[in-house]
């Protein structure tokens, strides 16, 4: 494709989308051209490769232009080649041959500051950059070494460590994709309409080299370029008919399936190369989380996915999508050796075959499925959100903390962390006093006053919240609070917590509280969260050890405390369900190792990671969101499609984000 080469800027100022990185290097430039050696990493087709050559004739331009950049005409920048030096890739080199080429090319030259790229670093051979780390270490000042990748994950951190410049290069904005559009087709003189233009961005994700190619395709196959245009030639017409035929295939809907065959514009040579493909895009990226990219228009087809995977589960029997993985498998087989070029009668029998196929699938056939979790009654009750819990009417029933309630507790904690980046450090136990009586109901009253006062303390003061469990040892009443509260003075904190436990005739028997915790706060929250649930007893009776051990809650804090009534958490109002659901609301779910039982990554570090790429992802959508009313402003019906239309291309599942930590990832 031609013109994503055309328009590769070659100054600074003409980068879209890249302000950081450009930010960093023009200034570099204008310190006094300081030469550094540059790793930059991002996705593909973003300009990494374009920063680089922009960068190396700086360094050695005679006429510079205000911002740093270039000029372009001065013979030093014509002659590039003499010092701008770039390893081709052809295949995976290993350690001797870039050592050979580092030996030419490592040399200072007396005339120009050199540049060496590697461009595609994840493709060379496993110890093959580890030549580069004695001239990494060395950062000449004569000589730039510059590193692109996009999986910076494969290369090793000692590496990585050693650049003396760290560059990220990322999607554009749609609004900086509109403007990176219109600048090629008014150059191509092409006509066109800006919602087109949109269209293609948001298919595209920002992706500048797709954009421009796609920008390209669409150009030959119409001379107006319209949204409607984008669309057809980007395939998502024929993805709707895909989506409907499989549905009605799945859902065993023989007229449906028929008449979603004869609407489908296509050949049956192109039908099987795109249920192919779907369904190996569906496997790979819905059943086993897996971000690899299968077919570009595939990845891109997010509507229907999740209407196919839920038939599926309702035609089978099925909760998870890890469950249907052995049937992905077998229909993702069926295709696996299928070849395309026989002749339509052929190809028209393979597809009955398909059909056939996903007709018969079926549980049994599938041995081993994983059982079906059975819940007891108590589970199925939603939890109790405080105040609900604190009014509600005498209970009859005694019984202990259920698993969803530990569940509840665990979630929302994490929520906390991924949410806010907080943590609790609070630890409180307070017992009913003489005067409110030693039952149930009266204890479980002061309590409720209690918990009244601390959410006096903690709400509308967000980050503050805590988590509340009554428990009863030994026929003793206990209220056991885990909290984070505004105030960190631990001194003036007490007299505050002691002051609400008097008015609600309770005692404070125990006050943790270490302020100065603050670089152990992660751990600090986790094990105040496990010794919060230390109490659990699963009616059941064989459970209990399991998720305690699962959840790594240490012997020494559990405990067996007697049945009582509805010893349900309570949560203040920034964890309530209410407020959990307007955070995680416009599809910005939390992770939950807990509900993927990844018990080794319970309060695990990347917590604190997903928090930094959460706010990015919120920050990001709300951009979006405000480019696509500037951009609309005054067409109010335009606004609306594309608003819905950017929602809907948000994945569903927060697994499904785009995120920049991979360490310890677990999906
Ligand atoms: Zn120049």
């Amino acid at each position: 494709m031609a013109w994503a080469n055309d328009y590769r800027p070659d100054r600074f100022e003409d980068v879209l989308g890249q302000n950081d990185s450009v930010k960093q290097l023009s200034q570099l430039i204008l310190r006094g051209r300081v030469v550094r050696n540059a790793f930059l990493h991002g996705p593909r087709g973003l300009g990494k490769t374009t920063l680089v050559p922009i960068y190396a004739k700086a360094l050695n331009c005679s006429k510079l232009t205000e911002l740093g950049s270039p000029c372009g005409e001065c013979h030093r920048c014509q002659a590039s080649s003499t010092y701008l030096f770039r390893y081709d890739v052809p295949k995976a080199p290993n350690k001797e041959e870039v050592q050979a080429w580092l030996k030419a090319m490592y040399r200072p030259d007396k005339d120009f500051v050199r540049t060496l790229f590697f461009d595609e670093a994840q493709a060379f051979k496993a110890g093959a950059m580890e030549v580069l780390l004695d001239p990494l270490e060395e950062q000449s000042p004569n000589i730039s070494i510059c590193i692109a990748t996009s999986e910076p994950w494969k290369l090793n951190a000692a590496f990585k460590s050693r650049f003396t410049l760290d560059l990220v290069v990322q999607p554009l904005s749609l609004l900086e994709s509109v403007v990176l559009l219109e600048r090629v087709a008014k150059r191509q003189r092409l006509e066109y309409d800006r919602q087109a233009l949109a269209t293609i961005a948001r298919l595209k994700r920002g992706y500048a080299r797709d954009m421009v190619q796609a920008l390209e395709q669409v150009s030959i196959y119409s001379k107006v370029i319209t949204a409607d245009a984008a669309k057809a030639v980007l395939d998502l017409e024929q993805g709707a008919d895909l989506v409907s035929y499989l549905l009605a295939l799945i859902k065993g809907d023989a007229d449906a399936c028929v008449a979603a065959k004869n609407s489908w514009r296509a050949t049956p040579a192109e039908q099987i190369v795109l249920i192919r493909a779907f369904l190996l895009s569906m496997f790979y990226r819905d059943i086993m989380r897996q971000n690899i990219s299968i077919n570009s228009i595939m990845d891109e087809m997010i509507e229907g996915r999740d209407e196919i995977i839920a038939a599926l589960k309702t035609r089978l029997g099925v909760e998870t999508n890890e469950q249907l993985r052995p049937y992905f498998l077998s229909m993702v087989e069926f295709w696996f050796s299928a070849t395309t070029d026989r002749d339509e009668g052929a190809l028209n029998t393979q597809m009955l075959c398909f059909e056939e196929l996903v007709q018969s699938l079926s549980v049994k056939m599938m041995a081993p499925v994983l059982p079906e979790i059975i819940e007891n009654a108590s589970e199925k009750q939603s939890s109790n959100i405080y105040p609900s819990h604190v009014s509600a009417t005498a209970p009859t029933l005694k019984g202990y903390l259920a698993r969803n309630d530990i569940r509840d507790i665990f979630n929302r904690s994490s929520f906390y962390v991924q949410h806010y980046g907080e943590h609790f450090n609070v630890w409180l136990t307070v017992l009913a006093n003489r005067r409110s009586g030693t039952n149930d109901i009266e204890t479980s009253s002061a309590f409720a006053r209690f918990c009244a006062g601390l959410a006096e303390l903690t709400d509308n003061k967000p980050p503050s919240a805590f988590i509340a469990i009554p428990e009863c040892i030994d026929g003793n009443f206990r209220l056991n609070v885990i909290a984070r509260f505004p105030n960190l003075d631990g001194a003036i904190l007490r007299r505050e917590i002691d002051v609400i436990a008097e008015k609600s005739n309770c005692n404070t028997a125990e006050f943790r509280f270490d302020a100065k915790a603050v670089k152990r706060a992660h751990q600090t929250q986790w094990s105040l969260v496990r010794e919060l649930c230390a109490g659990f007893v699963d009616i059941g009776g064989d459970e209990r050890g399991d998720l305690l051990e699962n959840l790594k809650v240490p012997k020494n804090v559990r405990r067996t405390p007697n049945p009582i009534a509805r010893p349900r958490p309570i949560f203040s109002t920034l964890l309530s369900d209410e407020a959990i659901q307007r955070e995680c609301s416009a599809k910005m779910g939390f992770l939950s190792a807990f509900d993927a039982e990844e018990w080794e990554h319970i309060g695990g570090d990347w917590e604190l990671e997903e928090y930094k790429d959460r706010r990015d992802e919120i920050d990001n959508r709300s951009l979006m969101l405000a480019d696509i009313r500037a951009l609309f402003e005054h067409e109010p019906d335009k606004l609306a499609l594309e608003v819905a239309r950017l929602q809907n291309g948000w994945p569903e599942r927060p697994e499904q984000r785009q995120r920049r930590w991979v360490k310890n990832r677990w999906f």
